[in-house]
């Protein structure tokens, strides 16, 4: 298996250099060449197999003869001992035909451990082999940053380092920032939003300025997050009937990268036949979905905060798939929406993207009424990034018949404070105040003072 970039075929990577980087030299994402297939009846016949196993065979196409077959058996398995639940993601019935996928029994208790846990131990693994060294970067509102520096932190051989947007993170979790090792992990608050944050990791990526130390991104930019992702689609669809039952998913729009690997996943051979995305009050892709519009914005701050932002990376490899991985197509499409801000795509691709995707932007006060209300009638406690996909899967489903699988992205202890005040949870044991100096504050754009701290490190 090779890749490409998503805005140069001529851009090709193998695996290891897909685990091992950040965006392709060209700026756009990796992407593989082209998807495994299987058929029903070998999806069917997945379904008594352990996690890890099914993850296997859902990843080994993409790995190919990067990683011979038991040391990749021996990551997986390894991968998935850090989750603290037999099923590693079980199904909760909310209702008739109605399902939370628990993705939250992650040591960060958040969905994005399914890509930290396994890139870095993907990461550990070939950074030995090749006696490197790297540091693992990236631009996050809170939580994918603490899953990385969870994941990360038994990896001798990489440091962390991240961006956040200095008003932008929630206390709980800038406590949580605050308190990474400072020999392993490097802090920015930068002063201004998530989009800003992201930018700098772009463009860092570009002129990185260490020689010997390889640059990895972290987020699901890097496509070991997205294959991270498929197999939960692949797990959900084998506890609910196999490969043969259609299914729906109603997916909080915390990254791009869960819409597009449900997709990747229909198109590997699972008969997915809707997918609903999410969103606050922040609503770029629902207005990407409703109306083929997706713009840049300013950043509205809601009851689901990690979903107030308005760039989703991913977006770009869904656009190279409807493309049909047209690579000029899509680097005439990126550029524009650099300088623009504005991105629209051809009709014939948007429609065909909508015979398979709806969407729903939910308002602050739908999002608590449906916490209330699940609580209410079924004694179930949801965070509030999961109730949009609650509400917005039952508002939208198209078929009443199909199973719909909405994605747990948090475990609502992370929300303990917010959850306390509607009643629905035991008020949170407070933290003892052990706030240890506030991470360095830099400017939109300071890639200097990175670039020194980086130097030390
Ligand atoms: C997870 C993710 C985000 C959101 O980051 P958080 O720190 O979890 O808010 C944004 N972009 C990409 C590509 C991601 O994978």
């Amino acid at each position: 298996m090779h890749y490409v970039s998503t805005r140069s075929a001529a851009v090709r990577a193998d695996f290891e250099t897909v685990v091992l980087s950040g965006l392709a030299e060209d700026g756009g994402l990796y992407v593989p060449a082209s998807l495994p297939v299987f058929s029903a009846q070998e999806v069917t016949y997945w379904s008594w197999l352990p996690f890890d196993e099914l993850a296997w065979r859902v990843m080994s196409p993409f790995v190919g003869q990067a990683i011979p077959e038991d040391d990749l058996k021996g990551l997986l398995k390894d991968t998935y001992r850090a989750f603290g639940h037999r099923s590693i993601a079980p199904l909760h019935q909310v209702d008739r035909n109605e399902w939370v996928l628990e993705l939250f029994h992650g040591p960060t208790r958040a969905s994005k451990d399914f890509a930290a846990q396994l890139h870095a131990r993907l990461v550990s693994y070939f950074l030995d082999r090749r006696q490197q060294q790297a540091v693992v970067v990236g631009a996050t509102n809170g939580d994918t940053g603490l899953a990385a520096i969870e994941a990360f932190g038994s990896c001798e051989q990489s440091r962390v380092m991240v961006l956040y947007p200095r008003n932008g993170v929630p206390e709980d979790r800038l406590d949580e920032l605050q308190d990474a090792d400072p020999a392993r992990v490097l802090a920015f608050a930068v002063d201004g939003s998530f989009d800003d944050c992201q930018a700098m990791v772009a463009q860092l990526f570009r002129q990185w300025p260490l020689a010997n130390v390889r640059a990895i991104g972290f987020n699901s930019t890097n496509w070991v997050g997205v294959m991270a992702q498929i197999v939960l689609y692949f797990h959900a669809a084998l506890q609910l009937g196999g490969g043969v039952r259609p299914i729906g998913f109603s997916i909080p729009a915390a990254s791009f990268a869960e819409v597009y690997a449900g997709y990747i996943a229909q198109k590997m051979g699972l008969p997915i036949n809707q997918i609903i995305i999410s969103t606050n009050r922040n609503d770029a892709l629902h207005q990407f979905v409703h109306k083929n519009q997706y713009s840049k914005r300013q950043a509205n701050r809601t009851v689901s905060p990690a979903m107030d932002f308005s760039i989703f990376s991913n977006l770009e490899r869904f656009v190279w798939e409807l493309y049909g991985h047209d690579d000029q197509a899509v680097r005439a499409l990126m550029d524009s929406f650099e300088t623009t801000g504005e991105l629209s795509i051809a009709n014939k691709h948007w429609l065909q993207a909508r015979m398979l995707i709806d969407s729903y932007a939910v308002t602050d006060e739908q999002t608590i009424d449906e916490i209330t209300a699940l609580f209410r009638d079924t004694g179930y406690v949801i965070d509030p990034h999961t109730a949009t996909g609650v509400l917005a899967a039952r508002l939208y489903r198209r078929s009443m018949v199909t199973p719909m699988v909405t994605l747990g992205e948090f475990s609502p202890v992370k929300s303990a404070a917010l959850l306390a005040g509607l009643g629905v949870m035991a008020a949170p044991v407070s933290a003892p105040g052990r706030r240890a100096g506030h991470p360095q504050s830099i400017r939109v754009g300071d890639l200097d003072t990175i670039a020194r701290a980086l130097a030390e490190l």
